[in-house]
């Protein structure tokens, strides 16, 4: 325990120097000086519509999810980490960018997310988080959906990914003429009734994708990525086209669940988990890996059954009402993280700063970064460095949260549920969000000072930000 101490001072001191020197020239001598090996590897492990309460240790009744339950005993639970957004694309550009959508133009107000006949995509002027690390020295993969961008210019190759495999966009698109309409096909789906393509780096190797094995397929990627024999350490970003509908599970999963169709295919992204930090303890690299699980966006709950629970969170999916956006969040790095709950606030932007921490990478200093370096608490520190979250809705800030409270300047449903338009909180409202996960007792009129400073941060924030174009109504 007391080396493990030692280490992580060591490196919170080279961590400080990198940031007093602030150049990219600097870090690389320090990173010359430290040993590879002594940089962590990173696993994110993402989940497509997840929602807030549909693992086992975050309180699901019927999904039981073994391996996640055992990551999260050993590892650090999140009770309150965010993503960025309430939808796919959006969301996944502010995990691998460390920045708000709208920073990079990868949101709309009209179309939601990217699609098949989309021309646009992440811009090359942004950096990625496998970016960052490759040229730090770190080898990549992407496996698992992308979603920004699927033209040859976009795809996970272009964005600082040594290598690629998956579904370049939502495993319900592409959905072929003679598919049986409306909500049968996703009800009572076959992977045929969705065009959807498989890609190796920028080729299609599989068309349409066999969504029943798909699941099984990503993990086996991940796996023999994990064990490549190399000097380097490595960024490995999963992000699974499950539970999002369609939902398909292998043969070996039909039936698993209590839960039903859903419960199946969750239970076998936990299988999958397992396998992966299985290899990664196989391999023994699992004591130099920091993995982070979490989840997109919350659960599309217009799909019924088929879609997942935010637990005692309010509304789901495409809204920025907690269940929308609040995910169920595990880190794990065995030796290094002491088995935890914490309620600090984090988002997946702080990814970026978090990892560049521990990579001794240099973060882009030449714009503007949401991404707060968390490992203050990954380290076991009593610091909570995160205090606020905007929540944006495309180009929209809908709300704020300082510390516990959350302010709402607008509401909007979603995929059916009311308001059904922008509508304005006149006044705004306040919730105690520890007190009152659900966002059920507007207490605006008691803490009026509270809902000022939100108005006020809002101001500055929207004064002093930029917006790009959007990239999804190209
Ligand atoms: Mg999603």
């Amino acid at each position: 325990m007391r080396a493990q101490i030692v280490a992580k001072a060591m490196r919170r001191v080279v961590r400080e120097l990198v940031l007093l020197a602030g150049l990219a020239a600097v870090s690389l001598q320090i990173n010359s000086l430290v040993h590879a090996d002594d940089r962590p590897n990173f696993v994110v492990i993402f989940a497509d519509d997840l929602g807030y309460g549909d693992l086992g240790c975050f309180g699901h009744p019927t999904i039981s999810t073994p391996e996640l339950d055992r990551m999260a005993l050993e590892g650090m639970r999140w009770t309150q980490f965010y993503s960025a957004a309430p939808v796919c694309t959006p969301s996944r550009a502010a995990l691998l960018t460390g920045r708000l959508p709208m920073r990079s133009g990868m949101c709309s107000n009209v179309r939601r997310v990217l699609f098949p006949d989309s021309k646009g995509g992440l811009p090359a002027s942004e950096v990625t988080l496998a970016e960052m690390l490759r040229e730090a020295g770190y080898r990549t993969a992407c496996v698992g959906k992308w979603h920004l961008g699927h033209l040859a210019q976009f795809l996970p190759t272009e964005h600082g990914f040594d290598q690629y495999f998956g579904i370049p966009y939502s495993n319900d698109m592409d959905r072929v003429a003679d598919a049986p309409k409306g909500m049968e096909a996703i009800f009572n789906p076959k992977s045929e009734y969705f065009n959807v393509p498989l890609m190796r780096d920028q080729e299609i190797i599989q068309r349409p994708a066999d969504q029943t094995t798909i699941t099984k397929r990503y993990a086996e990627e991940a796996i023999k990525f994990i064990q490549a024999p190399a000097e380097k350490p490595f960024f490995l970003y999963l992000a699974h086209s499950m539970p999002h509908v369609p939902l398909f599970r292998s043969q070996e999963f039909a039936g698993h669940s209590q839960r039903g169709l859903f419960g199946d295919v969750v239970e076998e992204l936990d299988w999958s988990v397992g396998q992966i930090l299985q290899a990664l303890r196989d391999s023994e690299h699992a004591k130099n890996t920091l993995v982070v699980f979490t989840s997109d966006n919350g659960p599309w709950l217009s799909q019924k059954q088929h879609g997942g629970s935010a637990g005692l969170l309010k509304e789901g999916k495409g809204t920025t009402w907690d269940g929308g956006m609040r995910e169920p969040t595990i880190m794990w790095w065995p030796g290094h993280i002491e088995p935890t709950t914490t309620t600090a606030l984090g988002s997946t932007m702080d990814l970026m700063a978090t990892f560049a921490g521990y990579a001794h990478a240099q973060l882009p200093t030449d714009r503007v970064l949401d991404s707060i370096d968390l490992s203050p608490i990954i380290d076991g520190e009593e610091l909570r460095p995160r205090q606020q979250l905007l929540y944006y809705r495309g180009y929209e800030l809908m709300a704020v949260r300082l510390g516990p409270w959350k302010v709402h300047f607008q509401e909007q449903g979603s995929y059916g549920t009311l308001p059904k338009n922008l509508t304005k909180c006149e006044p705004p409202k306040l919730y105690h969000l520890e007190r009152d996960p659900a966002e059920r007792y507007n207490i605006a009129e008691d803490h009026p000072k509270i809902v000022q400073r939100a108005l006020n941060l809002a101001q500055k924030h929207l004064s002093t930000t930029e917006s790009a174009e959007s990239q999804l109504e190209l």
